[in-house]
């Protein structure tokens, strides 16, 4: 029965293929010779082992996984076999505040932020606008993920207009996303397109709202009145600004400096002040010193 089910997987999968499916955001072509079985992915040929069965030619799923650097997944529950990203592992060096986080990924230095949700301020450049519960909320992430290694999860966006990393992050087999929104030390912020939780932030908010847990008290959140359940914090990417910089690099200039001239629209994230250029992570270019 269970080397039935296994032919039977692969064979769906195969004709997933046959069907032109794209995998990941890059196109991916991946071509079946039928009969003579001669399997390419991105025109790399596959070398495995073919399994004929019931007159039908089938080739193992995870030889197609490895040639496109994936892996496979298996849900028993919903029958469902799948080709996945391998999760990107990182480590945290430093906790910003209850909702940004520094890592180390891929050998460089990079600033987190979870999607999805949103903890009270305490590091904003405004001081009017930190707050205790800011200070409460930094602490508690620290206290769980400071010297931790992560893995990240993302939607559709890589990254926002400060060039930060948008990502769900998992620690020991749990989600800290939900994990704040479960303590009520966050609320829901949806950040469309990055949404693929969003239904699920929001059971768990109603939940956290319902208990008094954590900033929750009589139906509101440290103080404010939640509307929908849902804040809408939604930060469309800046278009212009007085300071710009570019997502490859930690630096940000005037507008019109040379090097600014350079950076390509899609690279661009633009800023209003200094101190928001700061906050993201920029500093001051040496040439046209803004
Ligand atoms: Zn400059």
């Amino acid at each position: 029965m269970k080397k039935l089910l296994r032919f039977f997987v692969v064979g769906i999968i195969v004709l997933a293929f046959l069907a032109g499916t794209a995998i990941g955001r890059t196109t991916t072509t991946i071509e079946v010779v039928y009969n003579t079985v001669n399997i390419t992915v991105n025109g790399q040929k596959i070398e495995a082992d073919n399994i004929l069965y019931n007159g039908v030619t089938y080739v193992p799923l995870r030889a197609v996984a490895e040639a496109l650097n994936k892996e496979v997944g298996w849900d028993q529950d919903t029958m469902t076999a799948s080709i996945n990203d391998k999760p990107e592992t990182a480590t945290v060096t430093r906790v910003v505040d209850g909702d940004t986080l520094v890592v180390n990924y891929k050998g460089s230095e990079e600033r987190v932020r979870l999607i999805g949700v949103d903890t009270p301020e305490s590091v904003h450049p405004d001081v009017a606008k930190n707050l205790p519960e800011g200070k409460v909320a930094s602490e508690y992430t620290k206290s769980k993920l400071e010297g931790k290694d992560i893995e990240l999860e993302f939607d559709v966006q890589e990254r926002d207009q400060y060039g930060r990393i948008l990502a769900y992050v998992w620690v020991d087999g749990e989600m800290f996303n939900k994990t704040l929104l479960k303590e009520g030390y966050a609320r829901v912020a949806t950040y469309p397109p990055n949404v693929k939780y969003v239904n699920d932030f929001i059971k768990i908010q109603e939940e956290a709202r319902k208990n008094n847990k954590g900033f929750w008290s009589n139906d509101t959140f440290n103080g404010e009145v939640v509307k929908d359940n849902i804040s809408n914090s939604v930060t469309p990417v800046k278009k212009e600004g007085n300071y710009v910089g570019s997502i490859d690099s930690d630096k940000y200039h005037n507008s019109t400096c040379r090097y600014a001239e350079i950076i390509k629209e899609d690279k661009q994230i633009w800023f209003d002040t200094v101190e928001e250029a700061e906050k993201a992570g920029y500093s001051a270019c040496g040439v046209c010193k803004p």
